[in-house]
């Protein structure tokens, strides 16, 4: 086979960062960046520069299928056609007995848009069930509420270029330097460029991003909409909103404003535990700034408030008029590397295909008429979102699940309940390229699933850009692409449930499914009608909307202030402060943050396997205030006990002045493959935004307390 290049896009993060991968004899052999991809030009952060060595490792690699037909005996190995014909009976046999909605598909950002599409397709199309969901919910379902809201559509109205436009930069909830670090460059390097540029930072912790500021407010966690109220309150009375802007492209700011009048700096401050005069100083460079940027992650989406810390964000922007123009806008990043293509196709309990909504008539007859399904078989009844699919299986209201490329039992919240709902349902399959995570323990039936490296489709990164992701490589074992095996299964659903309806699956390539889900966008807000592999192949990665006869795509919507909105108008929305739903007391007396480390990635299924991944954080830990730990005499690498009202974890204490007193950090990527105790989210609390249903993994209620010795 010889020595070949391929052009493709690093799996892990939503910068979305092109690669050149080499191969040899079928073995991916290095990775470099692409010189020519408009997201990194070149650029690699450590996780990209270690593709190579992650894709060349068969460490826990899932090679053929397993399958058991008694929960209590081991898993056997099994062949394709036995496994995918098992999984479709069992599927078949629910369906017919209990509906549609007693299964359900909980899928994952790491899917190409092309799988995403096609699971969408087999459970709403097919099936008739929305009960399909994301771990993208978990990620930026807040973002896509609020930017619905405000802006009348998903997506962000910004793009890459704004980086090095921006004279104030705000990051809120975001260590961009841990968790976009392409793009963190890129900025160091317009300030290096403009020294001017004003950087404020909105944490709870002192995190590398943070101590690069020039001003960092340090929050009490959870208190972000009380801060921008506070922002927006001395905005008005500064005269620094742009009333004109106001007047002609947005409605609702009366009502708003009434409510951030008792939002007087002093009252922000006090409720964020941070100083008036630095509130003033963030409103006072927002404001008065020539462009203003905010660049906003995790810190804000994972909140019960996430949708109102979102909007809260986003009033900002449009009261001042800093959106629509070079360097200015509310810039949600995408933590994962697909989770805006899965918005695209609509792979979520809560919307349709092309930012199409459920509860539209009219969206699900064009939906199902492009399917060729009968209308009355897209329910007009939102599917359940990840946590509520979790406890309807514990209920035994779902009784199978198809999990696809994501770890549940590590991932979401209170995982002691978690792992109740997946004994408890009758048939678990998962779709996975690594047997050994926390949710395969749980599996009946085991799908092995090519990985990055290993099958052909696209990405759309942060900034809506769609970037090609190429095979580079054959999968290990008998391993299948995610496409090929929604296909298969869906193909023998049908013939079980629909049998007219089988050929629905049948596409020669992964560029015929694109044009399938292209055509659905054609007249939305997203339309992708001049956007397809000819082009991507002949221009390189492209940014929608792109209509057809379009010579490329919208860098920055919204330049005209006409919004996506039914009356061309943004919407300010009077939202209010509300504390976190975990309160502390005294029996649980810290606020744990959760967060990312440097080198790692979700649940190191990847990044675990090398050790080039530990050096810069070898080892789990718990962080905390040296006064907190001096008061309750723990000392530097003691074993204590990290504890809500769910369950509990060990974990190394550390002394940390990152954190304030009253606050412990722990990172998120630790599981059961590393410590027996399990993960960080044995103690979160599955308390959800009730617009996004985000859950609150930023945020729970523990105690910490010295772990007995054996
Ligand atoms: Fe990959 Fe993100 Fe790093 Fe770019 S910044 S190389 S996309 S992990």
């Amino acid at each position: 086979m010889g020595k070949t290049e391929t052009r493709s896009t690093c799996c892990y993060c939503g910068v979305g960062c092109g690669v050149l991968i080499s191969s040899e004899n079928g073995r991916i052999a290095g990775v470099r960046g692409d010189p020519d991809h408009p997201a990194n030009y070149g650029r690699l952060c450590s996780k990209g520069l270690n593709l190579a060595a992650s894709a060349a490792s068969d460490s826990g690699r899932a090679l053929y299928p397993e399958m058991r037909m008694d929960r209590n005996a081991p898993r056997r190995r099994a062949g394709w056609d036995e496994a995918l014909d098992a999984a479709a009976d069992r599927f078949a046999g629910i369906i017919r007995r209990h509906g549609p909605d007693a299964v359900a598909f909980y899928v994952s950002g790491q899917l190409l848009t092309e799988d995403y599409y096609l699971f969408n397709k087999l459970a709403k199309g097919l099936i008739g069930t929305n009960n399909i969901d994301t771990n993208s919910r978990l990620c930026m379902s807040s973002a896509v509420a609020a930017y619905k809201m405000a802006l009348g559509a998903d997506g962000p109205p910004t793009c890459y270029e704004d980086l090095e436009a921006a004279d104030c930069v705000l990051f809120a909830g975001s260590n961009m330097a841990y968790a976009h670090p392409v793009l963190f460059r890129r900025l160091e390097a317009a300030r290096a460029a403009r020294p001017d540029t004003r950087w404020i930072v909105v944490d709870p912790r002192r995190t590398d991003t943070a101590a690069m500021a020039d001003l960092h407010l340090q929050i009490q966690p959870g208190t972000d909409v009380a801060l921008f109220h506070g922002m927006l309150h001395h905005l008005i009375w500064e005269g620094l909103i742009d009333a004109d802007y106001i007047a002609a492209h947005t409605e609702g700011f009366d009502a708003l404003k009434r409510m951030v009048r008792d939002y007087t700096p002093k009252l922000a401050a006090e409720i964020c535990g941070v100083s008036a005069e630095d509130i003033i100083a963030a409103a006072e460079c927002f404001g008065r700034s020539r462009a203003s940027l905010s660049l906003y992650c995790m810190g804000l989406n994972q909140s019960s408030q996430g949708t109102a810390k979102n909007l809260a964000l986003i009033h900002l922007h449009l009261a001042a008029g800093q959106i629509g123009k070079p360097g200015a806008g509310p810039f949600s990043l995408t933590g994962q590397p697909n989770a805006m293509g899965g918005r695209e196709v609509g792979g979520m309990a809560t919307m349709l295909a092309a930012h199409r909504d459920i509860a539209n008539p009219a969206h699900r007859r064009e939906v199902a008429a492009h399917w060729g399904v009968p209308e009355e078989r897209l329910s007009p009844r939102p599917g359940l979102p990840a946590v509520e699919m979790f406890e309807a299986m514990t209920r035994g209201e779902i009784k199978a699940v198809w999990i696809a490329c994501t770890n549940p039992a590590h991932s979401m919240p209170d995982l002691p309940r978690v792992r109740e709902a997946l004994a408890r349902a009758e048939l678990v399959v998962l779709q996975e390229a690594f047997a050994d995570t926390d949710t395969a323990a749980f599996a009946d039936i085991v799908l092995p699933a090519a990985s990055w490296g290993e099958k052909d489709g696209t990405v759309t990164n942060s900034e809506r850009r769609i970037s090609r992701v190429r095979a580079a490589a054959p999968p290990p074992g008998e391993a299948r692409t995610d496409a090929w095996i929604a296909a298969e299964f869906a193909r023998r659903l049908a013939a079980r449930l629909h049998p007219d309806e089988a050929g629905h699956f049948d596409y020669d390539g992964a560029g015929r499914i694109f044009d399938e889900h292209r055509a659905l966008t054609v007249g939305r807000d997203l339309d992708m009608g001049g956007l397809d592999y000819a082009l991507l192949e002949a221009k390189g990665p492209q940014q929608w909307p792109l209509p057809a006869g379009s010579a490329s795509g919208l860098a920055r919507r919204y330049e005209d202030g006409v919004y996506a909105t039914d009356n061309g108008r943004a919407r300010f929305h009077a939202v209010d402060y509300q504390p976190p739903a975990d309160k502390v007391s005294a029996h649980y007396p810290f606020r744990l943050i959760s967060g990312r480390l440097r080198d790692q990635w979700h649940g190191m299924s990847r990044t675990g396997r090398l050790p080039q991944h530990f050096a810069h954080s070898p080892e789990p830990e718990l962080r905390m205030h040296p006064e907190d730990a001096e008061r309750r005499g723990l000392s530097d690498g003691e074993l204590v006990w990290v504890a809500s009202k769910r369950g509990r974890l060990a974990l190394p204490l550390r002394r940390s002045d990152e954190v304030a007193r009253g606050s412990v950090f722990a990172a998120m990527h630790w599981n059961g493959r590393f410590l027996s105790s399990g993960g960080v989210n044995e103690t979160t609390v599955s308390a959800v935004d009730s617009l996004s249903f985000q859950p609150e993994l930023k945020h729970a209620a523990v105690k910490v307390e010295r772990a007995a010795l054996p």
